[in-house]
């Protein structure tokens, strides 16, 4: 099975992703994650600014971690049209297709609620809610890092991306409206887990 997430910061993509992967055995490809890892001056600074980053770079980066899997769940990408036929004409030349793109709904207040109370580790990059589910130990990762808030988490910054989300983000949903699965992910982490389990099988 070949699926897309979507949605904006801090709808949950990440973190439902990971359990929609672990469940249909899918090989998990985060580009945000994927970026955050590679350590050059110029990608930092634009994570930092929450600005999109160049599409063929961001496409060479996912055709080398999609190579020739038949199972995957794509986190992040693509982020705009010209992305998804990008996508779509690397999957056709390999007679293949994306199955069905799941679409997280939630309004800006939640996102702009949940960002400024997100934390993530430096060592690790596993993240917390400060209300929702916190760590362990104040400002204390369970691994022992350090929890701080991400530059692209700041308020300012989180209203840039939601913007951007809007305008360039949100067509690539009418792009594979026929794939579409919609969920409110205004619901608890479980609830929007299992209403995309059913959808899924329903879909079958
Ligand atoms: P995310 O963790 O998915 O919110 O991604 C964090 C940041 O990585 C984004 O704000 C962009 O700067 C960059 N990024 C991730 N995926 C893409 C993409 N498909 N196209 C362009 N930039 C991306």
């Amino acid at each position: 099975m070949k699926l897309l997430i979507i949605g904006p910061p801090a709808s949950g993509k990440g973190t439902q992703a990971e359990k929609i992967a672990e469940n249909f055995e899918l090989e998990h490809i985060s580009t945000g994650d994927i970026f955050r890892k590679i350590n050059d001056e110029e990608i930092s600074q634009h994570l930092a600014s929450g600005k999109l980053l160049p599409d063929e770079l961001v496409f060479k980066a996912v055709k080398e971690k999609l190579d020739e899997k038949e199972n995957f769940i794509l986190d992040g990408y693509p982020r705009n049209v010209n992305q998804a036929k990008m996508l779509d004409k690397f999957l056709e030349e390999r007679n293949s297709k994306i199955d069905y793109i799941i679409y997280l709904k939630v309004s800006e207040e939640t996102i702009i609620k949940r960002m400024t109370s997100r934390r993530t580790c430096k060592e690790c990059g596993k993240t917390y809610n400060l209300i929702t589910s916190p760590p362990p130990e104040e400002n204390k990762c369970e691994c022992g890092g350090k929890l701080i808030q991400r530059e692209d988490d700041k308020e300012e910054v989180v209203r840039d991306r939601v913007k951007i989300f809007k305008k360039i983000t949100q067509p690539v949903i009418d792009h594979y409206i026929n794939k579409l699965i919609a969920v409110d992910g205004e619901l608890s982490i479980d609830e929007v887990y299992e209403k995309i389990v059913e959808l899924l099988n329903n879909q079958s």
